[in-house]
């Protein structure tokens, strides 16, 4: 790894002053931070001898994963194959996959989602059997989803009903996690706050990091409020290696309404037949890929920004009104509510929409049992980077991702923790950094700058120029952001905030090429000799930035 330029403003160790002596602490076996399906799962995995605290940042239902509309992807018709779904995965990824991870999870999927089924996930049938839809990308139908387009809130409702009936589980709701505690090199727990104790030190024998993306920093996404990149920060201050985190994934069809909300049109529209049409009605994907509106989504969301400005026009529409009527309410009874709101019947109008950040498929290195680069330290879901997704995610692996590494996770952490002393103490972790009170900064202002230059110079397209500016100032901010010391969480989401987008830029302007979602229109090419690789970012002790 070779050391980052000095002008780089250095990040901190922890964010805030913190005396072992002076707040509570709380002790547990394991501690999973986040409560989405990659944490729950992980949660569930857990020997039941062992105790688990589940921390989340909001209420439990507040997650990426509860919002998750097209579905799971697995083998699960006797027509398909493994193999079938392992090339979509890899051809996908833009040769940035790990072959091994992605055979892993493909094969394991149908156990994972049969699993669900026994517990009570009742997803859609046709008939007998089934319903499976199809995205971009996938080469079959292979997509499981349950009430149409509400699979997220069936599978977070399965999945937290078997949480609460296992008694050696408790949910700490509203409880932000500041930053992990370490110790001689390992992961020992971590400091959280909350409004009614204040910061709060939690000691585990083993943590999991589940605290999914960051689709919050951008201007444009569909991400829900949590999505900081909160986990990723945390883990990289502690020392964890990032990975990747220069491929944002943008959805290409995100409702695009002024002052409306940004919501997810799914992919699974245009699986059913759903065109994209410009402002004229000229239907124009056939022109940018072969595959037309079943392109990867990079692909699909690089054709309607170029749309957008051949026609000079914020937007493109998503255009149902040739399929069946009835057909398109029963399987889009969401998207279809939602445009109601805005006085538009999907099947009779067409829906404005535009790309918007949505899945982050750089993070914390893991392998495949979720084991990071931090001893004592194992991570699953959106947080991380695992070498399933590579330079871009196939539609549907992300839910799959969360399940089948929540499991791994949940299961190494049980092994690490079975096998460790019973010794409950507060360790000699301390953070007496105290500073002078910050002055006030107006927060939310410094928060939509930062996510309008995400937005405008690291999103769909980029390009060495804009890069730069976005360098200097996202460095800018963060030097007297990062330097403060705030009190509650709207201070400490945007140091997080900071600290990832500046490791996103950097490794974005390494990155001379275009892969997957990192499209840069001065390298147009995709450069195997050079940059068939990853990049890592990792801090040092002594708070010296390393990359590679
Ligand atoms: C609108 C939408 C639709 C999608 N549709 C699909 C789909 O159809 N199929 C698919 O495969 N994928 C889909 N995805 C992606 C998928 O939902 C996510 O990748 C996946 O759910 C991530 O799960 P997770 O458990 O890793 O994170 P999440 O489900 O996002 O959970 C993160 C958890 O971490 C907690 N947290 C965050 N920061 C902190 C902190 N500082 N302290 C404490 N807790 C914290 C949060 O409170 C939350 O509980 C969709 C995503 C979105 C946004």
């Amino acid at each position: 790894m070779i050391p980052v330029k000095p002008r780089y403003p250095a990040t901190p160790r922890y964010l805030v002053p913190f005396h072992r002596k002076r707040v509570p602490h709380f002790f547990t076996d394991v501690l999973v931070i986040g409560g989405g399906l990659a944490g729950l799962r992980a949660a569930i995995q857990i020997d039941p001898t062992l105790s688990v605290l589940v921390t989340t940042k909001e209420e439990v239902r507040e997650s990426s994963s509860a919002y998750a509309q097209g579905g799971i992807a697995g083998v699960l018709d006797p027509g398909d194959r493994f193999e079938d779904h392992i090339d979509d995965t890899l051809t996908a990824g833009g040769s940035l996959c790990d072959r091994a991870v992605v055979e892993q999870v493909v094969r394991e999927a149908p156990e994972r989602i049969e699993e669900l089924i026994r517990w009570g996930a009742q997803f859609d049938y046709a008939g007998e059997q089934l319903a499976l839809g199809r995205e971009g990308g996938h080469g079959r139908q292979r997509i499981v989803h349950a009430r149409g387009d509400a699979t997220g809130k069936e599978i977070v409702r399965t999945i937290t009903g078997q949480v609460r009936k296992r008694e050696n589980i408790d949910i700490w709701e509203d409880t932000y996690t500041v930053d992990l505690l370490t110790l001689d090199g390992a992961c020992r727990g971590a400091l959280v706050w909350n409004p009614q104790h204040g910061k709060t030190m939690i000691w585990a024998k083993q943590t999991i990091l589940a605290t999914g993306g960051a689709g919050q920093l951008y201007r444009e996404t569909t991400n829900p409020d949590v999505a900081t990149g909160d986990g990723m920060a945390v883990a990289y201050r502690a020392g964890a290696t990032l990975r990747d985190v220069e491929f944002m994934q943008f959805h290409p069809t995100v409702l695009y309404i002024a002052g409306g909300s940004r919501s997810l049109i799914s992919e699974a529209t245009r699986g059913e037949g759903a065109h994209l049409v410009d402002r004229h009605g000229h239907r124009f994907m056939a022109e940018y890929d072969p595959r037309g509106e079943l392109a990867p989504r990079d692909v699909v969301s690089l054709a309607i920004v170029s749309q957008m400005e051949r026609t000079r026009h914020p937007n493109v529409y998503l255009d149902l009104t040739h399929l069946e009527p009835e057909r398109v309410r029963r399987r889009f009874p969401g998207i279809a509510r939602t445009c109601a709101d805005f006085n538009i019947d999907i099947t009779r109008e067409p829906v404005p929409v535009r790309p918007g950040a949505h899945y982050m498929m750089g993070g914390v290195e893991v392998d495949i049992e979720g084991r990071t680069t931090l001893s004592g330290l194992w991570a699953a879901g959106e947080v991380t980077a695992s070498g399933l997704h590579g330079a871009n995610r196939l539609a549907s692996n992300s839910l799959l991702e969360a399940l089948v590494f929540g499991t791994h996770a949940g299961r190494g952490a049980t092994e690490a923790a079975a096998g460790m002393n019973n010794s409950y103490r507060a360790l000699e972790v301390e953070n007496p950094r105290v500073e002078p009170p910050s002055e006030l900064l107006d927060l939310s202002d410094i928060r939509n700058s930062l996510k309008s230059l995400m937005w405008r110079s690291v999103g769909v397209r980029r390009e060495a120029e804009g890069l730069a500016d976005a360098d200097e100032n996202a460095n800018h901010w963060a030097r007297y952001v990062l330097a403060r010391q705030f009190a509650d969480p709207s201070g400490w989401e945007l140091q997080n905030m900071l600290v990832i987008a500046r490791l996103m830029i950097r490794a974005a302007i390494r990155r001379e090429e275009t892969r997957g979602a990192h499209v840069r229109t001065d390298f147009p090419e995709q450069d195997d000799r050079h940059w068939c690789r990853h990049t890592c970012f990792q801090r040092d002790r002594e708070g010296e930035e390393f990359c590679r």
